[in-house]
């Protein structure tokens, strides 16, 4: 595996306004597991707020756990020092949602990509120029090699981000909403920038709340809700089924409910259109592999897996005096 996170937590603590305000503990992310195989592509999905950046950051070692493993590549992750994990990050990329940021406004496109493989891929000048020519054309960009980030649209700028980051042959490439604030084409040439170009056997995670691009690009889907992973399903083969998953992925952009979620019980409890089983507004529905052929299918839903009996039964229609058929 590439990435192999076992029950990661997250816990932040919040002040309040004054300084005798209590202080209040948040839980971000609430014992997540997530695997990523040598050549796959998968998408953290959910709503601002679900934890998806989180997850991806604290794999990254962006930010430390609170409790949890991390295994990176065969090698455990979390509580490395920052000088130990130095020398692999440029195993394991980061690309962040805001590209000017990352780049220097001094450098054109041609000079970013040529120094990292100079300090980084250890070439010589000449190859690192020419390599870096080679790359950046790869990626559309071989009309704009001295153009300046400032001279630069916003999907070349990102182009440029992934460019640094390809340039490094990594193992594992995290993309935080790359293609946000980007119209329609744009975006598409971006990802087909990043996934047209993953080195062999690379593993990514893109984390987006667009649920095209991930239903497009990815093998595997985590839909995250309140810091958890409620379906984990690969959408080529399946629909989603988790009520809430159904909802983000609802092509004609269903609004998505806006009451409190739950603290007790299911967090979609008190949106959930079906509410079918009594332990709902309890029972914390854990994360269950459904029985079907295609397996690889995990949904946490009191309704949907109960047992192999209610699983047939949650395809039947519903009754609404609170009981399955
Ligand atoms: S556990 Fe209950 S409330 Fe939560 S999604 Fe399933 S049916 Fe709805």
């Amino acid at each position: 595996m590439i990435v192999d996170v076992k029950n990661l937590v997250k816990t932040f603590e919040q002040r309040g306004t004054f300084p005798w305000s209590p202080v209040r503990e948040v839980r971000a992310v609430q014992g997540v597991n997530v695997q990523v195989a040598p050549g796959e592509i998968i998408a953290l999905v959910g709503q601002s707020g679900s934890g998806k950046t989180t997850v991806s950051r604290m794999i990254l070692g962006l930010e430390e756990p609170t409790s949890g493993e991390i295994w990176l590549d065969g090698q455990r992750w979390d509580g490395l020092s920052e000088r130990e994990r130095r020398p692999l990050r440029a195993k394991f990329q980061y690309v962040p949602q805001d590209s000017m940021s990352a780049l220097n406004p001094q450098q054109t496109a041609l000079e970013h990509i040529t120094e990292t493989f100079l300090v980084l891929g250890g070439k010589s000048k000449g190859e690192a120029q020419s390599s870096a020519r080679e790359l950046l054309s790869s990626l559309g960009l071989e009309e704009r090699l001295h153009a300046l980030p400032r001279e630069m649209s916003g999907g070349e700028q990102r182009r440029v981000t992934l460019a640094r980051v390809l340039a490094l042959n990594p193992k594992l490439i995290v993309a935080d909403e790359p293609t946000s604030g980007l119209d329609p084409d744009r975006r598409d040439s971006v990802l087909e920038a990043l996934f047209g170009n993953l080195p062999k056997d690379a593993g990514c995670i893109l984390v987006t709340h667009d649920m095209s691009e991930a239903k497009q690009w990815c093998n595997r889907i985590y839909v995250m809700l309140a810091g958890r992973a409620i379906e984990v399903l690969d959408v080529r083969k399946e629909e989603p089924q988790h009520p809430y998953a159904k909802l983000l992925f609802d092509p004609w952009g269903a609004p998505l409910p806006e009451k409190e979620l739950s603290k007790e019980g299911c967090p979609f409890h008190s949106n959930c259109p079906i509410v079918l089983h009594s332990k709902c507004a309890q029972e914390l529905p854990l994360l269950t592999e459904l029985t079907t052929d295609s397996s690889d299918h995990w949904i946490a839903c009191h309704a949907l897996c109960a047992d192999p009996e209610s699983q047939k039964k949650s395809q039947a229609p519903i009754s609404t005096d609170g009981e399955t058929p």
